[in-house]
């Protein structure tokens, strides 16, 4: 599933072909997305400059001079830059074509993502409740400990929610987590401040290594034949049950949390 990450970097990847272009044509082949695409989609863009391009949490906007499309890849969507005549593929589900010459393809084969147009993307209700960005000055170890006092809930479920910080995915939950020695379990309530300064610090780290590392595939948005390869990253943690601790050697564990895979160090974690 794309986390935000790879959002960011298709944002890299695509604005630099988009930004300034008009679009002239808009095909949508299918257009049961996880919301419907609204009928008068093409009849707001085409004739439209697309300003620039920007990302909410896991939302792109693609900024007009009137109105923004907010584009969500949902679990398995990619968009991907056209250049030559390469042939539709069976999950093509939405195209626009820029006065360039240039199709933007939107391939999802869930349909859980959604394109979706406003007038004020800011106010949109998926986007007005939204927390601070993690990259962003408006994060912090202090936030986190605010807004964690009185809290049962467990670390893990705490950073994941969207209203507390936006962005952190399964992967960079578990990650974070290790790196910050905090146990995924623990009670978001009963985490010092101390703590919280090194877990903010290692939810930016995290993300910001994953981006940098995503900046070396953006070609692959370029006339790729399928998905934009979303990275492999070397983890810490995630995916490796079972294995030595890389920090003590301990057996990494897994346990189910919000039915989701959670691995952690029995020794390094509390
Ligand atoms: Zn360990």
């Amino acid at each position: 599933m794309p986390e935000l990450p790879e959002v960011e970097t298709t944002r890299r990847g695509i604005a630099p072909h988009c930004e300034g272009q008009t679009i002239q044509r808009v095909t949508v082949r299918n257009g049961k997305l996880r919301w419907p695409v609204p009928d008068d989609l093409a009849a707001r863009l085409e004739g439209q400059v697309i300003r620039s391009i920007d990302r909410r949490a896991k939302y792109l906007f693609l900024n007009l001079d009137q109105g923004t499309v907010i584009i969500h890849l949902g679990m398995s969507g990619s968009l991907r830059i056209i250049t030559d005549n390469a042939p539709l593929l069976t999950h093509d589900h939405i195209e626009l074509a820029l006065e360039s010459g240039i199709r933007v393809r939107f391939n999802d084969p869930r349909r859980f993502g959604c394109w979706l147009w406003s007038e004020s993307a800011a106010d949109h209700p998926l986007i007005h409740a939204l927390g601070p960005e993690p990259l962003s000055p408006d994060f912090s170890g202090p936030r986190l400990y605010r807004l964690s006092r009185g809290r049962n809930t467990p670390v893990k479920s705490f950073i994941m929610d969207n209203h507390v910080v936006v962005g952190v995915g399964n992967i960079y939950a578990n990650e974070a987590l290790f790196k910050a020695g905090i146990h995924p379990r623990r009670k978001a309530g009963r985490i010092s401040l101390d703590r919280y300064h090194r877990l903010a610090e290692a939810i930016v780290e995290t993300l910001s290594a994953a981006i940098l590392m995503g900046g070396t595939t953006l070609r692959d948005f370029v006339n790729s034949d399928g998905q934009p390869g979303y990275f492999a990253q070397s983890l810490l943690v995630y995916g490796r049950a079972g294995e030595p601790c890389r920090a003590c050697n301990a057996v990494l564990k897994e346990i189910r949390m919000s039915n989701r895979s959670t691995v952690y160090c029995p020794r390094c974690q509390r």
